[in-house]
């Protein structure tokens, strides 16, 4: 029995850096903001709306994306697949780059898990672990996922 426990993270904590295919050559693309969060106070509240540019570490291409106006649909990942797909025969699960990637795995490495409560923060019906669909959080497809974590985790390297 292993046991592993991580501090409840609001669904947004990882999307200031997303990990996607480029367009162009289907090398990676890194996704960053190209402009400050218009709510400090509230931190993560405007995050995918965000002015953006994705640059591509294997060929060079630039996309940029302006601010999306509210009430329109937020296109955080600018309509590129994301990089970080770990494929299972369930489903895929989803990161936005390495750190989401390493903070799913070591929740999902226990076989007794735990999500911590972080004082003042109240997302736990929000959290990235609350959103996994079931088949992610069953224990039986634990292993199956870690393999997957591991396989796609090799995608994150510049040629990968
Ligand atoms: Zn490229």
């Amino acid at each position: 029995m292993t046991r592993s426990r991580v501090p409840a993270k609001a669904d947004w904590t990882f999307m200031d850096r997303i990990l996607v295919d480029c367009p162009a050559c289907g090398g990676l693309a890194v996704i960053l903001p190209t402009e400050p969060p218009k709510f400090p106070d509230k931190p993560g509240f405007d995050i995918d709306f965000l002015a953006r540019r994705m640059t591509c570490t294997a060929c060079g291409k630039v996309r940029e994306q302006e601010h999306t106006a509210f009430g329109a649909l937020a296109n955080p990942a600018m309509g590129l697949p994301l990089r970080l797909r770990a494929q299972t025969r369930h489903g895929d699960l989803l990161a936005w780059n390495e750190a989401h990637l390493d903070y799913l795995q070591t929740w999902l490495s226990g076989t007794l898990r735990e999500e911590t409560r972080e004082s003042g923060v109240g997302v736990r019906n929000r959290s990235i672990i609350s959103r996994l669909p079931a088949w992610a959080k069953a224990p039986r497809n634990r292993d199956e996922l870690l393999k997957a974590i591991a396989r796609v985790r090799l995608k994150a390297r510049p040629g990968g």
